[in-house]
């Protein structure tokens, strides 16, 4: 890409100008101008290309700029842009038919909303109601979305400052072997422990009153901990036995992401509601929606379903999923990020481990790894604390730097970098990026024994 740094200046100035982000302290940010992006790359106005390990916010699965997706979505802007939520729409239908084909057990009806937090606020609305009961159960590991039943529900600081309207929300602890809340000492005591104290909470907070369990089916922003074998089976039997909604929350690990079309594949588990985003699309236009079993379904046909949105199916981003699954389909990027995943990152990532004293831990599957960074291996301690912020943030956010010189753009949460590239990605590229996130480790182990 040519440099244009002025072009770039000026971005970046109407943005300062006017836009009010994400997360921040408007004043103490400076986002950097993107000029445009490709497949696994994206690039500033400066003249510098990174590969895209974070797919964005881990929504960019096919990559960026995909030609048929691009292309479907012009064809569905010049043939009928929008049309409202209570009509019959040929790419609506054909969505939700792909998607209902790909959920797993009897998940046969799609609600679209617009993103994988309206996705969670209507999965919970429907379980409050199916049950009539009125108790959400979270893990603490986990992030759910940011409106309002989807913050509370979230585990990490995010929550925090909105904690005032929790009213029915309760958290537990997911199994987590290398830092474990039951000092465990294997997965199978883990998957035991963590089911005997999601069981309890449930005594203690009375089964009657609790209307679903969401679980992120591999937690993502929480730091991708793939779960031991049987612990979701378990789930699932404990909501059996009580009449508690599953809820799987796939927004993140749905769409090829693990190396399946739904992290639920790998665990033969079928939960009642399932919430996905991101992947469905790629992000190209936003969608996101539940997946709805048919005894859920049921409860409201002939009861009407009081939640609806304006824009709920959109023929745009109904066009781009059509497309998206395609395309995943015929390319077999599905199957790429398992094979990447099992040939490439996963033995890469564990041989750049055992060169770093910061790297504590390795976990994992498809393209949604994460790399546990320590200040000694032995102790495990973070390197840096939990939600830490300024100096104290310092050597997360040296690595950080060290990755964007050496041209990757990483994901970092806590003391955590997450390897997730776009499931298109090729061996080459992630090789690529594997040389460049070795390097970069170094400036982590400059804070390690
Ligand atoms: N659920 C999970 C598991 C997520 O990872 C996210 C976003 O990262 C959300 C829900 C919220 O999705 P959105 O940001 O589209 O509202």
């Amino acid at each position: 890409p040519a440099a244009d740094p002025a072009a770039g200046a000026a971005v970046k100035a109407a943005d300062r100008a006017h836009v009010f982000h994400s997360w921040s302290a408007q004043g103490l940010i400076d986002p950097l101008a993107i000029a445009g992006a490709e497949g696994s790359y994206f690039w500033d106005y400066d003249g510098n290309r990174y590969l895209d390990f974070s797919s964005q916010l881990v929504n960019t699965n096919i990559g960026h700029q995909h030609p048929k997706v691009v292309a479907a979505i012009q064809e569905q802007a010049g043939k009928l842009c929008t049309l409202a939520p209570g009509f019959a729409v040929d790419v609506r239908s054909e969505a939700a038919r792909l998607i209902a084909e790909r959920t797993p057990g009897d998940l046969d009806k799609i609600f679209f909303t617009n993103g994988g937090a309206e996705a969670v606020e209507n999965a919970v609305r429907m379980a409050r109601l199916h049950t009539g009961r009125a108790k959400v159960l979270s893990a603490y590991r986990s992030y759910h979305g940011a409106t309002a039943a989807a913050i509370n529900l979230t585990g990490d600081p995010r929550r925090w400052p909105s904690d005032t309207a929790s009213a029915g929300v309760v958290h537990f602890w997911g199994p987590f072997l290398y830092r474990s809340p039951f000092h465990a000492e294997n997965e199978q005591q883990e998957c035991e422990r963590a089911l005997a104290h999601l069981e309890q909470t449930i005594a203690f907070e009375g089964p009657q009153s609790v209307a679903a369990i969401i679980l992120e089916t591999v937690p993502g922003t929480a730091g991708i901990m793939v779960p031991p074998a049987g612990y979701l089976a378990g789930v699932r039997e404990i909501c059996d036995r009580y009449g508690i909604v599953f809820i799987l929350d796939e927004v993140m690990a749905g769409f090829g992401r693990t190396g399946h079309w739904f992290a639920a594949d790998h665990f033969g588990v079928t939960p009642d509601l399932l919430t996905f985003a991101k992947g469905v699309n790629s992000g190209y236009v936003p969608l996101g929606g539940v997946a709805i079993s048919a005894e859920i379904a049921a409860t409201f046909e002939t009861r009407p379903y009081p939640g609806g949105l304006t824009y709920s199916g959109h023929p745009l981003a109904c066009a781009s999923a059509v497309a998206t699954i395609h395309a995943m389909a015929e390319e077999r990027i599905v199957e790429n990020a398992a094979e990447i995943g099992e040939k490439v990152i996963g033995p890469g990532l564990r041989a750049i481990a055992e060169r770093h004293p910061s790297v504590g831990e390795v976990r994992g599957l498809g393209v949604f790894w994460a790399l546990d960074l320590v200040k000694n291996k032995e102790t495990r301690e973070p390197l840096v604390p939990y939600n830490a912020s300024g100096a104290a943030n310092a050597p997360m956010a040296e690595f950080a730097a060290a990755c964007k010189r050496g041209g990757l753009w990483p994901f970092v949460n806590m003391n955590r970098t997450h390897v997730v590239p776009a499931c298109t990605i090729t061996e080459a590229e992630a090789k690529e990026g594997l040389t460049a996130l070795d390097e970069a480790l170094t400036a982590a182990d400059a804070h390690a024994e």
